[in-house]
């Protein structure tokens, strides 16, 4: 134990003036787990459950999505774990669940609209969550959530399964904050969430209104627009508000021109790909946190996205 708390020590990441800022990292396999502690994770903020099941064509059953969670778990040495529930649909169809033709996969069936659409799935998922050991290391996250009824109905079957199960240990629910929706309504959905996590893919997508599978729009998909940045701050002050931490996990959590700009907006933990953890945690130890709100303040009075990646790029030479 005290091997483990010394080590953990030496991960914990803290802005210049102690300001502390968890570093995750987004994992989608079992074998990347050790290696993402290698380069310096607190934890998985994002398991991307869809790709662990990708190439089935029959539904994974309780016991086996037991057993890649708990082996996830294990090579993460007790840190927190934050599984995301299945997000099929829309950019990622899932062969062994068909789901009828769309003309707009991204506006159709996906993320937790699949699972209220097939619940049975959705509670094998939970209950699978809840076997792992020991109880709490594992959180629970919700995709694609547009309106707060929809965490209600999953804090409902989760609650059932935790009864029919006997875990006495509550488990922590959160939700991505990743259609306009929950970005606007985030003070609405901090009241029933433990935590949030900004999904900025989609956030963007949706907001930009331009398709991120579209390669004739795609390229211009960036989080850092200011009407992206407005919607997270608004995220950021709804989650304070309400005592609840708010995190990025999509792709603007690991650019390196973004990540002091989220600091600075009001978000405590970022979750990105296991390579650029050390960059990122060397980047945040080097900055404080009234470098990053100045910056923040800076940025939100953009006028296009070009003027903030300016700035952003501007602050980096001048940091490095
Ligand atoms: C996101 O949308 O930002 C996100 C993290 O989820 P995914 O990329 O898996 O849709
Ligand atoms: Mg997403």
């Amino acid at each position: 134990r005290h091997a483990a708390a010394l080590e953990n020590a030496g991960e914990d990441c803290r802005l210049l003036d102690g300001t502390r800022i968890e570093v995750f990292a987004n994992l989608g396999a079992v074998g990347e787990a050790e290696r993402a502690v290698a380069n310096g994770a607190e934890g998985c903020g994002l398991l991307r459950t869809e790709f662990l099941f990708l190439e089935r064509d029959t539904a994974p059953d309780e016991d086996e999505q037991a057993a890649q969670y708990q082996a996830i778990a294990d090579g993460l040495g007790g840190r927190p774990l934050i599984v995301r529930t299945l997000d099929a649909g829309g950019d990622k169809p899932m062969p062994y669940l068909p789901i009828p033709h769309e003309e707009n996969p991204a506006l159709g069936l996906r993320g937790v609209r699949v699972g209220l659409w097939r619940p049975q799935m959705l509670m094998t998922q939970l209950r699978a969550i809840l076997r792992v050991a020991p109880a709490g290391q594992c959180k629970i996250m919700v995709p694609m959530v547009a309106s707060p009824d929809e965490l209600a109905a999953v804090r409902r079957m989760l609650e059932e399964a935790r009864r029919d199960m006997g875990v006495a240990t509550p488990v922590q629910l959160g939700v991505m904050i990743e259609t306009p929706a929950a970005a606007v309504t985030a003070d609405l959905i901090a009241e029933q969430a433990d935590f949030l996590s900004i999904g900025t893919n989609d956030l963007t997508q949706y907001v930009l209104a331009r398709d991120r599978g579209n390669p004739a729009v795609a390229a211009d998909i960036d989080g850092l627009h200011p009407a992206v940045l407005r919607l997270i701050r608004q995220t950021c002050e709804a989650g304070q508000a309400k005592g609840r931490w708010v995190g990025v996990c999509g792709g603007l959590a690991g650019d390196m021109a973004a990540a002091p700009i989220l600091v600075g907006l009001g978000v405590t933990e970022l979750s990105a790909a296991p390579a650029v953890l050390p960059d990122l945690k060397a980047l945040l130890r080097g900055l404080t946190m009234d470098v990053c709100r100045d910056l923040a303040t800076r940025a939100l009075a953009c006028a296009s996205v070009d003027e903030v990646r300016a700035l952003a790029d501007d602050f980096r030479r001048g940091a490095d």
